[in-house]
């Protein structure tokens, strides 16, 4: 970015005259994201470097009227809630907050700043012996900030105690420009005084009765400006064991899927389609439609990590049990599956963020995704009804992927399907966005929750849900009155 003519004295006396940039060209590429939103010029950008200055920010924000949009991950954006909802609107560049403030390997937490990605946190953690839970393959540019609050799943559900979980505490910037830290890193004292004291900001409750960070976290902005967070840590494994189980139906995996969370066996669970676990597997389109011809329909990702003094052992005794479990349900694990895939492949990508281009449009440069919370038994007959609409409504369903991923100790599920398409298709663009749009309702009627609604889907969740949304803007009024919080989104 350069920066260009500067459009305001009182924000380049905020960050500094290098820090606000307003070239046509970057607000023309901000405008838009991937995704279906309606494209909306920003004002200008600008970068702030510390907590003060995104204070100063959002204070000068309320006395202007002018709406800010957050922004942590680097492009592509894919959900439309970093799209402008409002003209004349200020993005709030937090990438270059980058700083891993702290690794504490006695605790296994660590505190970020929210510009970190993935692949900078993930060296700065192995230095000290430590692992992040991770998502599913995340982009290469995706904030680990911006992942924890849109509660992206992680693929180690059996290690999530709470829908909240990897994020623990966090300091945020409300709308109205006060700052706040939650959890126990509230207080008492600061942060170096807790430090002193044996403190590691590892507990997410509190202060009090009250989680704040429950009403930052899956507001796509609308509440805060986080500047930093803590988050749980693994142990880095040692050794790692990898079974995949294949089927010609879901409905034996999710089953096998819902034992091994109620007996609380291994760590990495998750079922993919062929198309998912070929997209995750190959860099192009072409192999990847070669790979996916050859896999079988569903496969039960499986992985216990080898950590601690005993690694061997730890995964000896899990191992064991998970070959009864599979065979007493009919199911067979292997390690290899046809087309040369091994499950060994699949632990090792599961390390790192997505090689480019990221998995997801590597079959058609565009994709769009539905997912939404379930609970594991209900999860096939889900899938399904969105597959027969797909088929109904002319896709072409060998392109559709679908994940489905335990979270919570099993409690429920996030289920997701990726729909690639041509970007520069318009017809076909169009028809995905009419066909999701439907099959989202259909799935809300047959009782998915669509937990985390962006776009246009957040208006038919809210419209379902009257109270919550009452609740919710009584929230707004208190935290953001002026409502420069990324105004549009959401039921705001
Ligand atoms: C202070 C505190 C103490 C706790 N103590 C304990 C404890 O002692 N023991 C314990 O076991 N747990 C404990 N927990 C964890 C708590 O049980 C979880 O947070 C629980 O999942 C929350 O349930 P809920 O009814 O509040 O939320 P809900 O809103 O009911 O959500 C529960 C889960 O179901 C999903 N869900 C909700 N509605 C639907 C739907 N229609 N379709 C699909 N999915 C849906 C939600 O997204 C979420 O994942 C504690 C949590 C806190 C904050």
């Amino acid at each position: 970015m350069n920066p260009a003519v500067i459009p305001h004295d009182d924000l380049t006396d905020i960050v500094g005259r290098d820090r606000v940039f307003d070239d046509p060209n970057l607000l023309r590429r901000l405008a838009r994201d991937e995704s279906f939103a309606t494209p909306t010029t920003p004002r200008c950008v600008v970068q702030p470097a510390t907590p003060e200055q995104v204070q100063e920010l959002v204070r000068w924000a309320n006395r202007t009227a002018t709406p800010l949009v957050p922004v942590s991950s680097g492009a592509p954006h894919f959900r439309g809630d970093t799209v402008p909802g409002e003209g004349g609107a200020v993005i709030v560049d937090l990438s270059t907050m980058n700083a891993v403030l702290r690794v504490d390997r006695r605790n296994r937490v660590a505190m970020i700043e929210p510009g970190v990605t993935y692949g900078e946190l993930l060296p700065a953690l192995r230095r000290e012996g430590l692992a992040p839970y991770m998502p599913l393959l995340p982009r290469r540019t995706k904030s680990v900030v911006g992942s924890m609050l849109e509660r992206e799943p992680i693929t180690m559900g059996r290690h999530q105690w709470d829908i909240q979980d990897p994020l623990l505490c966090i300091e945020v910037i409300f709308g109205n420009g006060e700052l706040f830290r939650t959890g126990s890193a509230a207080g008492p004292g600061t942060i170096e005084e807790q430090r002193q004291a044996g403190g590691a900001q590892m507990r997410g409750m509190g202060p009090g009765q009250t989680d704040l960070q429950r009403i930052v976290q899956g507001a796509q902005g609308t509440m805060g400006i986080v500047t930093w967070a803590t988050m749980k840590c693994r142990l880095l494994p040692t050794v790692t064991e990898a079974f995949l189980v294949a089927s010609e139906s879901p409905e034996p995996l999710l089953a096998l899927g819902h034992e091994l969370f109620r007996i609380m066996l291994g760590d990495d669970v998750f079922v993919l389609n062929a198309h998912n676990l070929a997209a995750i597997l190959t860099d192009d389109a072409e192999s990847l439609r070669r790979l996916r011809a050859a896999l079988p329909a569903w496969i039960l990702y499986f992985a216990v990590d080898g950590t601690g003094v005993l690694p061997e052992e730890r995964i000896a005794y899990q191992v064991e049990q998970w070959q009864d479990l599979a065979q007493r349900l009919g199911l067979r694990p292997v390690k290899n599956l046809p087309a040369g895939v091994r499950a060994d492949h699949v632990a090792r990508s599961l390390t790192a963020p997505s090689t480019d281009p990221y998995w997801k449009l590597r079959l058609s440069g565009g994709c769009e995704d539905v997912f939404f919370l379930t609970t594991l038994d209900r999860a096939a007959a889900m899938v399904r009804l969105f597959h027969e609409r797909a088929e109904r409504a002319g896709y072409p369903t060998r392109d559709l992927g679908t994940y489905v991923q335990p979270t919570v100790q099993g409690t429920s599920c996030h289920c997701e399907l990726n729909l690639p398409y041509d970007p520069g298709d318009g017809a076909a663009a169009g028809a995905v966005r009419t066909l999701v749009e439907e099959a989202s309702v259909a799935l809300a009627n047959a009782g998915a929750f669509f937990s985390r609604p962006y776009g246009r889907c957040a208006d038919f969740a809210y419209r379902r849900d009257a109270v919550s949304t009452m609740a919710l803007k009584k929230l707004k009024a208190i935290f953001d009155p002026q409502h420069v919080m990324n105004p549009g989104k959401l039921c705001f």
